[in-house]
């Protein structure tokens, strides 16, 4: 099953095409623009606590057959982030300190 290439920042709503480079995910595919990572969330991923990582641009060009953007197409749901400011911020001051790797 390939990575779901979610359409949008969940957190300001910005289109994220699948060739976008600033596009973040977590290890839950959870997305966010990199601004929103860098600015907002300070690389706390607010559903799920994990750091970020650059989301890979999915090849437009078909290079092996039948593995492309055409053939395993970007979802079309936009996500909302359904936290609080306040629910985004407690957890943010609580685990940003704390290196991805040791949460
Ligand atoms: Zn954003
Ligand atoms: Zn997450």
């Amino acid at each position: 099953m390939a990575l779901q290439l979610r359409p949008n920042c969940e957190y300001c709503d910005k289109d994220l095409p699948p060739d976008a480079t600033e596009a973040r995910i977590c290890s839950y595919e959870c997305t966010f623009c990199a601004e929103c990572v860098d600015t907002k969330l300070r690389n706390v991923c607010p559903n799920c606590g994990g750091g970020f990582t650059p989301r890979p641009v999915r090849p437009a060009t078909e290079w092996r057959k039948g593995v492309s953007v055409a053939h395993q197409p970007p979802s079309d749901q936009r996500v909302h982030l359904k936290r609080t400011p306040d629910e985004i911020a407690s957890l943010r001051a609580r685990v940003s300190d704390v290196p991805p790797e040791r949460r």
